[in-house]
């Protein structure tokens, strides 16, 4: 399963079964990445430049950017 996200500009993609729930995105990016909130990626207020270098320290590979 994939989900995607976008800001109309880049687009997340998330796989689920990937996710090892290590936090690091929500550590790293707290406004874009929110576990407890549904939908648990916002992008709004963010640079889409600075979601992409979070979702490039993805340890797991569960987040990714569309190409
Ligand atoms: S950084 Fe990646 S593996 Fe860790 S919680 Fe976020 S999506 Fe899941």
């Amino acid at each position: 399963m994939k989900k995607e996200y976008t800001n109309g500009e880049i687009t997340i993609l998330w796989q689920p079964d990937m996710c090892i729930h290590c936090a690091e995105c929500a550590k790293g990016l707290s406004t874009v990445f929110k576990p407890r909130e549904k939908p648990w990626i916002q992008m709004g207020e963010v640079s889409s430049s600075e979601i992409q270098a979070q979702v490039e320290k993805c340890p797991s590979g569960a987040l990714s950017i569309k190409e």
